[in-house]
C-alpha cells in the first residue's frame, strides 16, 4: 500500500487527484493522511469528494473516509488492467470546478478498452483551478497530441459560489499515450482575447477589453466580448489565448465580487506577458497539468517559464506511483527544462 502524505510540498487538493489518477491507472491501492493540511480548510471539500466519488466509480474501486472534511482515505482500486470505460455523470453540487474532477478520471479513461461519455455539472470558470477555456483550448489539444481524441463542450457557465454550470465530454481512448516533446512554442499565429459577463453589465466587459488592448496591444478584431443570460450565479472572466505553432496557452483573470474589472484584466495579462516575454513553451499551469500525461506517456519534455511548486509536488507524488525519472533544470532566466522518463 503507498502512503501519501497530502501535506508535503503545495499540501493541496492537486496531491489527492493525482494519486486518485494514477491508482486508477496502475491499479495499485494508496492511502493519504493530511489531505489538503496547507489549506485554511483542510480535508475533503465538494469537489475532492467528488473526484474521490468519481475515481471510484470509474475504476469500482473500494473506498474507505469518502466523506466531507475527511483528512485520511484509502483507495483500492479493483484491478490493474484497462478499465472499461462507460457513460458517467458526475455533479458537484457547489460551484467545485469540473476541470479538476475531469482531469482525475481523464488519464484512466484515456486509456481505457471502450469510449466514455463524461457530463459534469459544477463550476466552469474558478479561481485557482483550470478555467473551461484553458482545457479545451490548452489542456486536450496536448492531450490529443498524446493520441487521445478527447472533445470538451460548455453546455452552461457555472461560477461562484452556486455553481450549476455543464461540461460534456467524449473520450475516444488510445492503447498507449505517445510522448511528446514540447520544448519550443514556435512563432505565435494567433491571439485572442475574451471577456465574458454573466447576468452583470456589458460595460465590466468593455473596460476589461480597454485594459488588454492598452497593455497587450492587440487589435480590435482580436478582442470579443460576451454576454452570458443563463447562469445560477453572476460570473465574468477574461480569457487570454496565445495560439503558436506548437502550442496554444490560455491566460485567465476571473471575476469576483469586489474585485474591480481592471484588476481581473490586468490579472490575465499579467500571465500572458510574462509567457511572451520568455522563449518558453507552456506556462505555468499547463507544465504542472502534463507531468502526469508524460510520465503515464513513458515519456516526454517540454520547457515552462515558470516551474511552480504545485508542479515539484506532482513530480515528488508522480513517482510514488510510476518507476520513472523526471528532471528539472532551470536553464535561463523565466526558463526551466523538465524531462520525463
Ligand atoms: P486546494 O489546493 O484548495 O485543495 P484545489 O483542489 O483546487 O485546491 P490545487 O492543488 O491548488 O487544487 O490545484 C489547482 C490546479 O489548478 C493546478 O493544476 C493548477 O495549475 C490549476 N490552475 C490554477 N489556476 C489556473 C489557471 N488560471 N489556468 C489553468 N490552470 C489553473
Amino acid at each position: 500500500m503507498i502512503v501519501i502524505d497530502g501535506s508535503q510540498g503545495e499540501g493541496g487538493g492537486q496531491i489527492l487527484r493525482t494519486s486518485l489518477a494514477l491508482a486508477l491507472v496502475t491499479g495499485k491501492r494508496f492511502r493519504i493522511e493530511r489531505i489538503r493540511a496547507n489549506r485554511e480548510k483542510p480535508g475533503l471539500l465538494r469537489q475532492h469528494l467528488t473526484a474521490v466519488l468519481a475515481a471510484s466509480e470509474v475504476g469500482g474501486a473500494g473506498v474507505e473516509g469518502a466523506m466531507l472534511g475527511s483528512s485520511e482515505l484509502t483507495f483500492v482500486p479493483r484491478s490493474s488492467g484497462r478499465l472499461a470505460g462507460g457513460d458517467y455523470h458526475f455533479s458537484i453540487g457547489t460551484a467545485g470546478s469540473t476541470s479538476l474532477v475531469l482531469q482525475t478520471i481523464l488519464p484512466a479513461l484515456a486509456l481505457a478498452e471502450n469510449p466514455s461519455t463524461v457530463t459534469l455539472e459544477g463550476g466552469t470558470h474558478n479561481q485557482h483551478a483550470p478555467p473551461f477555456d484553458f482545457i479545451a483550448r490548452a489542456f486536450l489539444p496536448v492531450i490529443n497530441r498524446m493520441g487521445a481524441g478527447v472533445t470538451a463542450e460548455l453546455e452552461r457557465y457555472g461560477f461562484y459560489p452556486a455553481g450549476g454550470g455543464c461540461v460534456r465530454v467524449s473520450v475516444e481512448p488510445a492503447k498507449k499515450l505517445a510522448r511528446l516533446e514540447l520544448n519550443e512554442r514556435g512563432a505565435v499565429r494567433e491571439c485572442r482575447a475574451r471577456a465574458v459577463v454573466a447576468n452583470l453589465e456589458r460595460g465590466i466587459a468593455e473596460r476589461e477589453i480597454a485594459v488588454v488592448r492598452e497593455k497587450l496591444g492587440w487589435s480590435d478584431e482580436r478582442l470579443h466580448i460576451e454576454q452570458v443570460r443563463e447562469a445560477r450565479s453572476p460570473g465574468n472572466y477574461v480569457s487570454l489565448e496565445i495560439e503558436s505553432e506548437h502550442v496554444c496557452e490560455v491566460f485567465t483573470g476571473i471575476g469576483a465580487r469586489g474585485v474591480m474589472a481592471e484588476t481581473v484584466a490586468e490579472a490575465a495579462c499579467d500571465g500572458a506577458r510574462v509567457y511572451l516575454a520568455s522563449e518558453a513553451a507552456v506556462g505555468e499551469h499547463l507544465a504542472d497539468q502534463l507531468l502526469l500525461p508524460m510520465a503515464l506517456a513513458g515519456g516526454g519534455s517540454f520547457t515552462t517559464n515558470n516551474l511552480s511548486l504545485h508542479a515539484t509536488t506532482n513530480i515528488e507524488v508522480i513517482k510514488r506511483f510510476l518507476d520513472i525519472e523526471i528532471s528539472v533544470a532551470h536553464v535561463a532566466n523565466h526558463q526551466w527544462q523538465v524531462n520525463v522518463g
